[in-house]
């Protein structure tokens, strides 16, 4: 591999890629079904206020649930009749409030034309962003418009876009990048007006070289106006798509632990989320669609598939033509950071980017043994942690301890547990000894 290549200096795994089921797969729009269940809840923050009853009818596109706090609004997949105000399943959360709306069959899609944006000012820009329930559609699902707006005296100079899609199987950001990149491009040029700022970073890994070669040539065709925008190309090795690797491999700097990406002025934003900016800024339409890859040995048609939030989980199943005998594992997310799941009845939100469909051959379920101290993790964990320690803490009824490993600072990449050859569930460890470190 090429020495010119950006990475990271610690730790970090190269889990086998499976990249080559979905990559190839053209963006393809699923045809409407009949019901969504749209969660009220979707991402950080609190539940959302519904602005809809039972038996109003509502038009694709309308806001019917209103953010309250830190959290985004949420608007309506489709038009037709909300038929319940109940609750979702959801893959963390067992239960979540929602609005199922029935779809009227007859109902056009909603067409959405583009506006100009240059004269709009940067508190405009992020009003739009925040009407339109932007979230981090990548991750966390953390509000695009509150991380855009960084604490007063912050001083951000660097945008980096998260083009890395490092976990295996995901090919999401990847179809994007290669079918939309000029839409990407000038969401990077709308996050660069509402920063004030001039640098962009377009960090991509390396086995997406055709990604790669098309933003740049969609860039020299560009009048960046001054602007200094490029793409970056990026070793390949997982988890290169975390936030402060990210921002270590594009700009060399450091977050510090317990810190944010503006600690050290930069703000970093996900390719799908700068497409769904694109999108709120320039047509005025809120984030209720996204693209999901649908991928693993175990669904009959793998797809990167174009859905709308709400959509059901056992929906998609039905139109990709089920699943086959040997499947073994559901999983919501990519393979390393993603929960396995044991219902369909689960609907889309905003930052689901795969539903994974693994067959026996694809994971390793053998049972964990007993520690070896063989320090395979502590060379693994990208962020210097001891997850060996707070593996056997948490065993030993001691997980209040381990804040002295810095399990605060795990972000659960599970590089750790990729490594162990004792096969110990060291994320899972890890999130216990969260909650009980924290009460
Ligand atoms: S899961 Fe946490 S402890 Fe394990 S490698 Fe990742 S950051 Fe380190
Ligand atoms: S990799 Fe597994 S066996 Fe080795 S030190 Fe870490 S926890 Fe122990």
């Amino acid at each position: 591999m090429s020495t010119s290549l950006l990475t990271f200096a610690k730790g970090g795994v190269h889990p086998q890629e499976s990249k080559e089921i979905a990559e190839h797969l053209a963006i393809e729009k699923m045809p409407l079904p009949e019901e969504f269940e749209i969660p009220l809840l979707q991402h950080f923050g609190a539940p959302c206020q519904p602005l809809a009853k039972k038996k109003d009818r509502v038009e694709e596109g309308d806001l019917i649930g209103q953010a309250q706090g830190l959290g985004a609004n949420v608007h309506a997949s489709v038009t037709g009749t909300v038929t319940d105000i109940g609750t979702s399943k959801g893959p963390v959360s067992l239960s979540v409030p929602s609005i199922t709306i029935a779809r009227d069959l007859e109902a056009p899609d909603k067409v959405y034309s583009p506006s100009d944006w240059k004269g709009l000012t940067s508190q405009e820009l992020l009003q739009k962003i925040k009407d339109a329930g932007i979230v981090g559609i990548g991750g966390a699902g953390f509000p695009a418009h509150v991380k855009l707006a960084p604490p007063p005296g912050t001083k951000v100079d660097k945008l980096v876009l998260n083009g890395a899609e490092c976990e295996p199987y995901l090919t999401t950001d990847h179809r994007v990048m290669l079918e939309k990149p000029e839409e990407v491009i000038e969401g990077t040029k709308i996050l660069l007006r509402v920063l004030g700022i001039s640098e962009g970073h377009i960090g991509v890994e390396a086995n997406k070289k055709d990604a790669i070669e098309v933003l740049r040539k969609a860039l020299e065709k560009q009048n960046l106006e001054g602007l200094k925008i490029t793409v970056d190309a990026l070793q390949v090795k997982y988890p290169q798509g975390s936030e402060k690797q990210l921002i270590e491999s594009v700009t060399g700097r450091k977050v510090p632990g317990g810190g944010l990406p503006f600690d050290v002025g930069v703000i970093v934003q996900n390719i799908g989320t700068t497409k769904a900016i694109y999108d709120a800024v320039v047509l005025n339409k809120p984030l209720y669609e996204k693209v999901v890859t649908i991928s693993g040995r175990g669904i009959a048609r793998p797809a990167n598939l174009q859905v709308r939030v709400g959509t059901r989980i056992s929906d998609i199943v039905r139109y990709l033509g089920g699943t086959k005998p040997d499947l073994a594992k559901i999983v919501m997310g990519g393979p390393m950071m993603g929960f396995a799941v044991s219902t369909l009845d689960i609907p889309v939100t905003k930052t689901v980017s795969g539903v994974l469909f693994l067959t026996r051959d694809e994971i390793d379920d053998s049972p964990y043994g007993p520690c070896i101290r063989c320090g395979w993790c502590l060379e693994a964990c990208p962020m210097g942690l001891s997850p060996n320690e707070i593996g056997l803490y948490v065993e030993a009824g001691r997980s209040a301890d381990t804040a002295q490993f810095g399990v605060f600072d795990c972000f659960e990449c599970g590089s750790c547990s990729f490594v162990c050859p004792s096969k110990r569930p060291l994320v899972q460890f890890i999130r216990l000894a969260k909650q009980k470190a924290k009460r």
